[in-house]
């Protein structure tokens, strides 16, 4: 991946399970993706990424060249224009300050951003949703978020757009935000697999092993996966209806079942609607770097928008 000549940048994506960094140099390139585990849920939990974030920055620098900014991206509530981390349910932080924290730790300007949207920045500038000015990107993994385009414009809600994980789409089961029924507990990868389990009682090795399964001709598992389907396709439907996107790109985890799920998906989807625009259903181009490669474009962004001499011409 390469995103063209600018200033050299640091990028960093806290994910459930690790803290990932890269170097992007004024060449563009981006360099070897590092990572240390994501520090575990709790009061200390965001001063430890911000050490995680620092130790990475060590590493990096240490490799090519003096980085003029860095962007950092967070799951959960991010509130992009005050720099806060709100609220993450899975890694138990409120109200960090983690601009301030990270400017702080490193010594530059710091890009401060939403996982999820920095992900479906990165497919609008460079991926599968390059070609569209009304799009949503869509990351079905563990959870299930998306970033939102209209009229190639990002649509943030003070950092709550996009949350089509916790729309309600079925009568359960429970969610881990206290809500029931929600598209994410129902049909993120996790949910998938968890949703098997407590069926049949049998552990399986995520979503793949159960459609796996559903294609050996296991019921349970055919059950789980269709059900999966039917409320995906009804969320789409919605999106479909109230934003007429163009296309809805897909990624994360459960986009790696390809044809699998986006054949069925886009059949179902087909039979909901009416009269609405058909969005065409893409795969992410990206994968699982959207995150860093975002981090990296808010950062070049903010090196551009602090020097004339780097900003691009319109
Ligand atoms: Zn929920």
């Amino acid at each position: 991946m390469n995103l063209g000549p600018g200033p050299a940048v640091l990028a960093f994506d806290v994910g459930g399970t690790d803290v990932k960094a890269a170097l992007v140099g004024e060449d563009g390139r981006v360099g070897a993706v590092v990572r240390v585990p994501t520090p575990p849920s709790g009061a200390g939990s965001a001063p430890a990424v911000i050490d995680a974030v620092a130790e990475l920055a060590g590493r990096l620098r240490a490799a090519a060249g003096e980085p003029v900014a860095a962007g950092l991206v967070v799951p959960g509530h991010v509130d992009e224009a005050t720099g806060i981390g709100v609220f993450s349910e899975n890694l138990g932080w409120r109200d960090f300050p983690f601009r301030a924290q990270a400017e702080a730790a490193l010594g530059v300007p710091v890009a401060f951003g939403h996982d999820v949207r920095a992900a479906g920045a990165a497919e609008l500038r460079l991926g599968a949703a390059a070609p569209y000015r009304d799009v949503v990107v869509m990351v079905i993994g563990t959870g299930i978020a998306g970033a939102v385009f209209a009229d190639g414009r990002e649509v943030r809600g003070t950092g709550l757009a996009g949350e089509m994980g916790h729309a309600r789409v079925a009568d359960g089961p429970d969610c881990a935000c206290g809500g029931r029924g929600c598209l994410e507990a129902v049909a993120s990868a996790g949910a998938i697999a968890r949703r098997y389990t407590s069926l049949t009682g049998a552990p399986v090795d995520g979503a793949k092993e159960v459609l796996r399964r559903a294609d050996a001709g296991d019921a349970a598992a055919l059950a789980v996966w269709e059900s999966a389907l039917d409320a995906l396709a009804l969320d789409l439907s919605h999106t479909a209806s109230l934003l007429a996107p163009e296309a809805i790109v897909i990624g994360g985890g459960l986009a790696q079942a390809g044809d699998r799920l986006f054949r069925p998906l886009r059949e179902r989807l087909d039979a909901i609607l009416t009269f609405h625009r058909r969005p065409e259903l893409v795969p992410a181009r990206i994968g699982e770097d959207a995150g860093v490669i975002g981090a990296a474009l808010a950062a070049r962004d903010l090196a551009a928008a602090g020097r004339p001499d780097l900003r691009e011409a319109p």
